[in-house]
């Protein structure tokens, strides 16, 4: 299937006026599908696991917005509330009871949040932590690990996964050496370098940033061991621990990540899902922590929209349904039916390959070995990835344009579309070159 068969005419058009408005024609890099040789399907619209182009195509969504969407699209429930909220007004830059609700309910499902702040996307919530883990340490350095990606921030645009990795640009032009100088980098899983990095800068570093299961180098888990690695050797030198769970909040259980592994960090930051598909970040962590922001301390942050009532009402909504009716269960059974089914299809197939998945986040990756850091991830065949990528849209089957971005599913894909899309992966990947 080449990509000429897999784009309607419209969307051809669409992406023709786009690019000459917009640079590279989008506006989120990932989106113009780049990495397999480019050309984006444009949405007309989306409802439950289904999205639909413009040219009157369906397909079955496993991006779900990169994420949020774990309910499907347009949930009644959460239309509802934002409708109610609209007609309410869409901003005033005054507090509003619900904020509090949803603080609330941030809260009450995340181990390590005692106190929170919204915020508009999960860059700026990244971005805050750090600043506020620099602040209530007085120290400068902070370590990440390569492939993990944490938003456009300049001091973690250092050795990034996801787009920036993709597009072959972890390290962007524009971030200064003083932007990025104080940024350690070490590799994923690796327990010895990270001892080795607080030998070396013992009472220095403010904070460690990681995503606790990868999302942003194709799905990757981290080791139970380098995880408790991480809490004794930030506790012990008085760095923070910074969980950026703004992509597993939620989504691989109530309480993230951390609740999963039984690893409870100082910090964590949120978006997707905490947003129920509308712009909304959030940061929190220890009170004692958190009350170095302004105006309870000196630590400056602030936003125009932030807690803005339509998202508010938005993330709300979908915290509550994620409460009282929790699909875990069910994301689990759903997401070992399509590992195994797309693994023995690839086996089949005679395809190097192994499959990599925590809950709702999975990854094939075109590459005989296991993957647990970014050098590993770096050696996947990106060919036979974007070769896949284009038979399954033919087949109506809609996957992440990268080798290095994890797929989502929610509670809308039904079994019967789980054995859809092993079906689809059946016929198309013997015939990959
Ligand atoms: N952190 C992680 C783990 C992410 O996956 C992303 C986005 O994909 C971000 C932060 C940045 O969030 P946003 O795109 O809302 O700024």
């Amino acid at each position: 299937m080449s990509i000429h068969h897999a784009i309607g005419d419209k969307s051809v058009a669409a992406f023709d006026r786009a690019r000459k408005l917009m640079p590279g024609g989008v506006n989120s890099p990932a989106r113009a599908f780049g990495a397999v040789g480019g050309s984006p399907l444009f949405i007309d619209h989306a409802k439950g696991p289904y999205l639909f182009d413009i040219d009157g195509r369906q397909f079955v969504d496993y991006i779900g917005s990169w994420g949020p969407m774990i309910l499907g699209h347009q949930h009644p429930a959460v239309i509802e509330a934002v409708t109610k909220a609209v007609h309410r007004g869409t901003s005033y830059g005054a507090p509003t009871e619900a904020e509090s609700k949803l603080a609330e309910q941030v809260i009450e499902a995340v181990p390590s949040v005692e106190k929170v702040r919204l915020v508009n996307s999960g860059t700026e919530a990244t971005m805050s932590a750090i600043r506020v883990a620099r602040g209530a340490t007085g120290r400068n350095k902070i370590i990440k690990f390569s492939g993990n990606y944490h938003g456009h921030v300049d001091s973690l645009l250092v050795a990034a996964g996801s787009a920036a990795a993709t597009l072959g640009v972890p390290d962007s032009p524009g971030v200064t050496p003083g932007a990025g100088g104080d940024t350690i980098v070490l590799a994923y899983n690796d327990v010895n370098q990270l001892a080795a990095a607080f030998d070396q800068h013992a009472g220095e570093i403010a904070a460690v940033i990681l995503e606790p299961v990868v999302g942003n180098m194709g799905c990757v888990p981290p080791s139970q061991e380098f995880l408790n690695a991480l809490r004794t050797v930030t506790t012990k030198d008085g760095a923070i621990l910074i969980f950026d769970e703004v992509m597993t909040g939620f989504r691989l259980a109530f309480g993230g990540a951390q609740e999963l592994f039984g690893v409870t960090p100082d910090m964590t930051t949120l978006g997707k899902i905490v947003g129920g598909g509308m712009p909304l970040g959030a940061y929190g962590g220890r009170a004692d922590i958190m009350d170095n922001v302004l105006p309870a301390g000196k630590v400056f942050q602030a936003g125009t929209l932030s807690g803005n009532p339509v998202a508010v009402a938005a993330g709300s909504a979908t915290l509550q349904l994620l409460k009282d009716q929790p699909p875990y269960e069910y994301l689990e059974a759903m997401g070992e039916r399509l590992a195994t089914g797309i693994d023995q299809a690839a086996s089949d197939a005679g395809i190097d390959h192994v499959v990599q998945r925590v809950g709702s986040m999975m990854t094939l990756f075109f590459n005989p070995d296991l993957v647990t850091n970014w050098d590993q991830a770096d050696r996947c065949n990106r060919d036979a990835y974007a070769e896949y990528f284009w038979a399954m849209i033919g087949e109506g089957i809609y996957l992440p344009c990268s080798q290095f971005e994890a797929l989502f599913f929610g509670n809308a894909h039904t079994e019967a579309l789980i054995d859809q899309t092993v079906e689809a992966a059946r016929k198309v990947l013997p015939d990959l070159e």
